[in-house]
């Protein structure tokens, strides 16, 4: 649409004529609601963001997707999602979203110096799992390194895998490992677990799963060629400073998933971690008119399928209402 001048910001601005929807983000959840938005001929506009695809752009085969009996690689999937979305009229920017102001109707979404207007919007932003920020993390993300046990797990079949974390999502990865790998080794930088006393007792009682306290990974080691892939890790006891270097097949970090929602803190309802909080059974947030879905909203499931389960409802919930307002 053509663009007009606006003072914003101390400076003069590209603004553009109101969209119906805007939807922020670009994983299963983001094209899902855009394939759904642009059937019903609400001509929506995505922005993908610097990394299109989201989370699923950093797996290998998603075996777990219903409609794939295959597998497919991580990123082909996407690059489907957005085919598909493409179809029927989506527009999809691979730019990223800088700002928001949801005070009043229309929304307004700045795209660097540009700012768009939106009767509706779609937030599904998605979250990063954390890393612990080691150069192999890079190198082997999907190659061996993962951050994803429900996904990832399956390929470790009679392999030994390390685990690093101490929470939660560390325990339970861990036991889910065990259903698929010889042996699982928890790495945790301390000599307790902070995960609840349940979680941690099945770790205990799981004679499959071994722990190594006070340590931390300090190098990922693998091999390029012939097939890359991961072979151990330099490990470091942080308590007595031994180091030695441990064979493995796998390496899962489970320290935390950030979602990524910083650009509505203090305006839409999130928890203490961040995740957005919507209306139970619907997408609805506390702004009439904003709707999230996927992993930016979901702490428990982050599926692809669930993620792009809700985006067909954000989809829904945005048509419903926009008219109802009368667009
Ligand atoms: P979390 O509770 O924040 O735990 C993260 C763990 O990773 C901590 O043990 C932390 O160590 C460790 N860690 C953080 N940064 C690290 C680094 N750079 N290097 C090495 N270790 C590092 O995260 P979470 O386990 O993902 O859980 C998130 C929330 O979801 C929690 O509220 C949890 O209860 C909930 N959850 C619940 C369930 C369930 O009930 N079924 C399942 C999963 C998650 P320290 O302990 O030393 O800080």
């Amino acid at each position: 649409m053509e663009p007009g001048l606006a003072w914003g910001d101390g400076f003069w601005q590209r603004k553009y004529m109101s969209e119906k929807v805007i939807i922020i983000g670009s994983g299963p959840a983001g094209y899902t609601a855009a394939l759904y938005t642009a059937r019903a001929d609400l001509n929506p506009l995505l922005f993908a963001g610097l990394q299109p695809g989201g989370q699923l752009m950093i797996t290998t085969d998603v075996e777990n997707y219903p409609g794939f009996p295959e597998g497919i690689m991580g990123p082909e999937m996407m690059e489907l999602f957005k085919k598909q979305a493409e179809r029927f009229g989506a527009r999809i920017e691979h730019r990223e979203v800088t700002q928001v102001d949801l005070s009043q109707r229309p929304f307004k979404v700045w795209v660097g110096e540009e700012i768009y207007e939106a009767e509706s919007l779609i937030v599904s932003t998605g979250a990063s799992a954390k890393w612990i920020g080691l150069e192999g993390e890079q190198i082997f993300g999907g190659y061996g390194v993962s951050a994803c046990a429900t996904c990832d797990g399956f390929f470790f079949r009679n392999k030994e895998v390390i685990i690093v974390g101490g929470g939660d999502t560390a325990m339970e990865e861990a036991n889910y490992l065990t259903r698929h790998c010889s042996r699982v080794y928890i790495v945790h930088r301390r000599d307790e677990f902070r995960a609840s006393k349940i979680m941690q007792d099945r770790v205990m009682n799981n004679p499959k799963i071994e722990i190594i306290w006070n340590t931390v990974i300090d190098e990922i080691l693998g091999d390029m060629e012939p097939v890359k892939k991961v072979k151990g890790v330099r490990l470091h006891n942080i308590v007595t400073g031994e180091k030695w270097e441990k064979e493995i097949s796998g390496v899962f970090v489970a320290i935390g998933h950030k979602p990524n929602s910083d650009l509505f803190t203090g305006v839409l309802d999130m928890d203490e971690v961040g995740y957005l909080k919507t209306v139970p059974g619907s997408t609805k947030t506390n702004i009439d008119g904003v709707f999230a879905a996927g992993d930016v909203a979901d702490s428990v499931y982050r599926q692809a399928v669930s993620a792009a389960g809700t985006g067909c409802m954000a989809a829904i919930d945005a048509e419903r209402f926009l008219e109802h307002i009368g667009h």
